[in-house]
């Protein structure tokens, strides 16, 4: 089921940018444990690809090869256009939130931040420009101890913006945080998009990061069962209109209607259900009507992403 798409030529120049990451049957094995099968997947540049699965599936693994954290056990990968083998090439231009960030509770946002900057060797770092974009300016010189845990993984999201990286990828950031937390996580993620950043933000929420992500990656099992544009995923728009007759009979005169215009019709527990989009149901219910079958009941089903998410689970065990 994994798409591919042409690589994504830049403005002006002959030759494509390599895609951020790209992958071919990278595989992660512990002990007998397959924890990455095979994967291969490509994340554009530019987008925000969220990486999806229940857990267990694989998706600390993948980010974790990505960074050379950990060596594929098979297959191979490269990041932004270098071979994972050589984390150093690319390293300096990838920013990364992986396990929860430590800071120092007793130090202010801005020291710890400095302090980092100062550890890392990022000289030319703008340390109240990245407070600003994280939407901390107003809280830099508290404690960090005082941070709610939404600051805190804001405060780690600056962190891994003190390189200016090209490519972040982001580990479950939005767990544990509240509806608030979870809104101004979005918001930043998208600026950092719109300001050029590449983003991989790794989830177990598929409804979460669809409402972000452009590209999308459902892992089960360590192996990509879908891997493209969020809006091409299977099941999204499907549509179903739920039908009731008067008399049970008539059942079969509806089916019959929104057969002979190409709608699938299974008829269930005394009522029909035909898949069909939205439109269709106010044709079938006028059809209904001239064929002598009085309609009780008459509405629509949209299938929920969270159901197309578990039919893809479901069909790739
Ligand atoms: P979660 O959302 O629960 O963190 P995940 O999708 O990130 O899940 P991983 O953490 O990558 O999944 O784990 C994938 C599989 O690999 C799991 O079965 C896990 O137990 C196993 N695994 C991960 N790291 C190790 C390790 N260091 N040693 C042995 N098994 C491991």
């Amino acid at each position: 089921m994994a798409q591919d798409v042409a690589p994504i030529a830049s403005p002006g120049t002959e030759s494509p940018l390599p895609a951020a990451i790209e992958t071919h049957d990278l595989t992660k094995r512990f002990g007998a444990r397959r924890a990455v099968d095979s994967l291969s997947i490509r994340v554009p540049r530019g987008v925000i690809a969220g990486l999806v699965g229940p857990n267990g599936a694989g998706k600390t693994t993948t980010l974790r090869m990505l960074l050379g954290l950990i060596r594929p056990s098979g297959g191979n990968a490269s990041v932004l256009g270098q071979s994972i083998r050589h984390p150093r090439t690319f390293m300096h231009s990838v920013g990364a939130l992986i396990e929860g960030p430590a800071f120092y509770p007793t130090l202010s946002g801005g020291t710890n931040l400095s302090t980092l900057a100062t550890l890392g060797r990022h000289r030319d770092a703008d340390i109240s420009g990245l407070l600003q974009t994280v939407g901390l300016a107003d809280r830099a010189r508290h404690k960090v101890g005082s941070y709610s845990l939404g600051m805190k993984q804001r405060l780690g999201i600056a962190a891994a913006l003190l390189s200016n990286p090209e490519l972040l990828l982001l580990d479950e950031p939005a767990n544990g945080l509240d509806p608030p937390g979870i809104i101004e996580m979005r918001e930043l993620m998208r600026r950092l998009r719109d300001g050029g950043t590449t983003l991989l933000v790794s989830s177990h929420l598929l409804a979460e990061v669809d409402q972000i992500a452009d590209w999308l990656i459902v892992l089960v099992a360590g192996r990509a069962v879908y891997s493209g544009p969020a809006a091409s995923l299977p099941g999204r728009q499907s549509t179903e209109i739920l039908v009731a007759t008067e008399a049970p009979e008539q059942l079969e005169i509806v089916a019959r209607i929104a057969r002979d215009r190409g709608y699938a019709v299974v008829i269930e527990n005394g009522r029909a259900r035909v898949a069909a989009p939205p439109a269709f149901a106010g044709e079938l219910n006028r059809l209904a009507m001239q064929a002598g079958a009085t309609l009780i009941e008459l509405h629509q089903l949209q299938t929920t992403l969270e159901e197309s998410f578990l039919q893809i689970i479901g069909e790739a065990t």
